[in-house]
């Protein structure tokens, strides 16, 4: 990885996330970032005003661009195997954890995927800290800062979180 993109990506918190800047730069690295219409076709006329991170809940992205990065290199030493097929088609959290689906994924990717998945579980989905709580209404990791508070001023039902708890 180059070392400046590294930095880049170190220094993420305070980017201007979600600007076209952002999103050329990031889909610059990451070609597979950029969204694909309802049917898994290009969009057209694409100005980088979204990409699929997006779609990725706030805690959760510090592993999701580390997942991204580990695809990358995949590719990169894929000899286009699965370079021109790789996309993603949907990203979203679901019953507690970063659920990713892609099209032209080798074995590879799949299982790199399928990490990211799993340690999302133990990751607050707010604020990246580990996670001790899980929401049993809506299944969702917290943090003990995070778990959200109801209307009435009572915080959300929820479980802890054991490590291990998946295996
Ligand atoms: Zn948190």
């Amino acid at each position: 990885m180059l070392i400046e993109f590294k930095d880049w990506l170190a220094d993420l918190g305070n980017k201007p996330y979600g600007s076209k800047n952002f999103n050329r730069a990031l889909c610059f690295r990451y070609f597979f970032l950029i969204p694909t219409d309802w049917y898994g076709n290009e969009i057209k006329d694409y100005d980088y005003e979204s990409t699929w991170f997006d779609d990725v809940e706030p805690g959760w992205r510090k592993i999701f661009l580390e997942m991204c990065e580990k695809i990358q290199n995949v590719l990169d030493y894929s000899y286009n195997e699965v370079d021109d097929k790789f996309k993603f088609v949907q990203i979203k959290e679901k019953f507690g954890e970063l659920r990713m689906y892609a099209d032209g994924m080798n074995d590879e990717i799949y299982n790199i995927i399928e990490d990211c998945s799993k340690k999302s579980r133990l990751i607050c989905c707010e604020c990246g800290a580990p996670a001790k709580w899980q929401t049993t209404d809506w299944i969702r990791p917290y943090c003990d800062s995070c778990v959200p508070i109801k209307k009435d001023g009572t915080k959300y039902d929820a479980i802890p979180i054991k490590k291990g708890i998946y295996d």
